[in-house]
């Protein structure tokens, strides 16, 4: 298996994943998505609200704001030392005190660790007019997006097979299908049609190419074809902020491979115990 990076940034991850199965490269999908843990408001004390917002609809946005997070300091609040009661290495304390009239934004939020502040500071929560309060302590935790989607690290996380375009000596270059694709990656070239230089990867497989080839007349078979290849995996991973793509990746990889190692283990207890009784 390989992976090759062609965009790695704070917010993007682009990358081509090789000699994989489906099963693989969705098992990497569905980790990144529902299995990296991230810090996100679980509980709101409100000791004032006079704003038109109710309170529940208040801490329900709150829960959806993006917070900075590091693995390496907090841990998931249900393996953490404290036994789930909530400590520092576990949970983090926000305060937020506004007086109208003005609109209340997640920079208002002030973290008790300065490292967990909001990814953006400029997310509106509510607006208050003259006399309007809102005063409360909120608490987030490390949790993961199975649990609720306010964990997930990632705003899209998805992949496409490789595409695998061929052409056939039936192209007379006629240049139909160039104008038809929506991409502009074809062009004609001495008199027969080709990808242009490192823009293969850019085809969405709609195969209006090949339509638009057929219905020029050429025949039964298009002079132009589109398939997938089965084996490499073209990733798009953009992170919400709270964690970088690079540690959303590893992450999910390392409980790939965690969970297989607990299959293996079931596997092998169970096939022992299949021999143990056929031997008796
Ligand atoms: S593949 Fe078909 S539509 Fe495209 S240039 Fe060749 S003949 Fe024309
Ligand atoms: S499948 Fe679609 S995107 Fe790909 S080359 Fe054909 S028309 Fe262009
Ligand atoms: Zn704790």
């Amino acid at each position: 298996m390989e992976v090759t990076f062609s965009q790695l940034d704070d917010t993007v991850a682009r990358f081509v994943l090789s000699e994989a199965t489906h099963a693989f490269a969705n098992t990497l999908r569905r980790a990144m998505i529902s299995e990296v843990p991230t810090l996100a408001i679980e509980n709101v004390r409100i000791y004032g609200n006079t704003s038109a917002l109710f309170d529940e609809m208040l801490a329900h946005r709150l829960g959806l704001i993006p917070l900075k997070t590091d693995l390496s300091v907090h841990a998931p609040v249900d393996s953490c030392a404290c036994g789930g009661e909530g400590c520092p290495g576990c949970t983090v304390i926000y305060t937020l005190s506004v007086e109208g009239p003005r609109t209340v934004y997640s920079g208002d939020l002030i973290p008790q660790d300065p490292e967990a502040v909001p990814v953006h500071d400029n997310i509106p929560v509510v607006k208050l007019v003259e006399g309007q309060k809102l005063v409360l302590e909120a608490q987030a935790v490390i949790n993961k997006g199975k649990e609720h989607v306010k964990w997930q690290p990632t705003v899209a996380c998805g992949y496409k097979n490789y595409p695998v375009i061929t052409t056939s000596e039936e192209c007379d270059g006629c240049g139909m299908c160039v104008e038809e694709c929506p991409r502009g990656i074809l062009a004609v070239d001495s008199g027969a049609v080709s990808v242009l230089d490192g823009r293969l990867a850019d085809c969405s497989m709609c195969r209006l190419c090949e339509q638009a080839c057929l219905s020029g007349g050429i025949g039964e078979e298009p002079g132009i074809r589109i398939a997938a290849d089965e084996t490499r995996f073209i990733f798009v991973v953009e992170s919400d902020g709270s964690l970088p793509p690079s540690e959303i990746i590893k992450h999910a990889l390392l409980y790939v491979k965690d969970k297989s190692h607990d299959l293996v283990g079931v596997l092998t207890e169970i096939s022992g115990g299949i021999a143990d009784e056929e031997g008796s």
